[in-house]
């Protein structure tokens, strides 16, 4: 996307954790291209303000169509891609800032309403586009450009976040799982409702978390990631709480309600509820 818009300038620093994203995502849109013979047009990809959101401009191979555009409102600007046209496959990328800060507004409303899109989000715990302010999943007492004492407030638990919302397809991975993510993102897009992916996508530049993620054996560093066991049951909402709550970063698909209704079913319905009213009388009905 860059090509075609030479007037814009989109980077990522060496290193960040969104390169990987950006991977997983193309070969994700790429297979549901080959599985379900749709064209690359099919998809939508809605993208927030922040280093994250420029993953849109930076996609590689056949594009799909995007939309970059207000601070914390991709779910909103995905809703009326969707409900206006039901058959796209709709994708939001954003991050912890814009998703979690300014947008956390919005994700209760789409929970409830379970709307069939599916959403990536890349947490770096900072806000790296604009020089490494404290995020709403910085940790309690991180410094940061915009905290030199320290963060002040707890940090978010966003999986926790987003199973008490009632989002219908919570999983949680890392950038450097690439092959991993593309499946995970896959179901996300295949599940009937509200997914959410939640990649922890580190920032070199303003808080590089690799070593704390994968653990370091020769510095006495344990991984803080942890594969969820096989035996989990993603349907138990009760275990996909604990998983939330273990702390660390879990990786694999915590929760899915996959017979939900969604959104649009539900409105499809009450339209056949709906009586025709003759817009003549409508409009008199107005009259004064
Ligand atoms: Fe990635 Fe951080 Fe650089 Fe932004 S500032 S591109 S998040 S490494």
């Amino acid at each position: 996307m860059t090509n075609k818009n030479p007037e814009y300038d989109f980077k990522w620093c060496p290193g960040c954790g969104d390169f990987g994203v950006r991977r997983a995502l193309e070969s994700a849109i790429e297979r549901r291209r080959i599985e379900l013979e749709l064209p690359v047009e099919n998809n939508v990809v809605v993208a927030g303000i922040g280093c994250s959101g420029n993953l849109l401009h930076l996609l590689e191979g056949p594009q799909p169509f995007g939309f970059h555009g207000i601070h914390g409102r991709t779910l909103p600007v995905a809703m009326g891609i969707k409900m206006g046209r039901p058959d796209l496959n709709v994708l939001i990328v954003a991050g912890d800032g814009d998703f979690l800060g300014i947008g956390l507004e919005h994700i209760a409303p789409q929970a409830a309403r379970n709307l069939d899109v599916a959403a990536i989000i890349m947490d770096n715990a900072v806000y790296g586009l604009t020089k490494g302010q404290s995020s709403p999943t910085s940790e309690l007492g991180m410094i940061t450009s915009s905290t030199p004492y320290g963060k002040p407030e707890d940090s978010m638990n966003p999986l926790r976040l987003y199973l008490s919302m009632g989002v219908s397809f919570v999983a949680s991975t890392m950038s450097s799982k690439v092959k991993d993510m593309s499946r995970m993102i896959t179901d996300a897009m295949n599940h009937p409702g509200f997914a959410i992916v939640h990649v922890q996508s580190p920032c070199t530049t303003y808080h590089d978390t690799y070593e704390q993620l994968k653990g370091n054996l020769k510095k006495g560093i344990e991984p803080i990631a942890w594969d969820i066991p096989d035996d989990h049951d993603p349907t138990d909402a009760d275990a996909a709480q604990t998983a939330a709550d273990a702390g660390g970063v879990p990786l694999g698909v915590i929760y899915r309600d996959d017979q939900r209704p969604t959104f649009h079913q539900r409105v499809a319905e009450m339209g056949q509820k709906a009586k025709p009213r003759d817009i003549e009388k409508l409009i008199g009905s107005h009259a004064v």
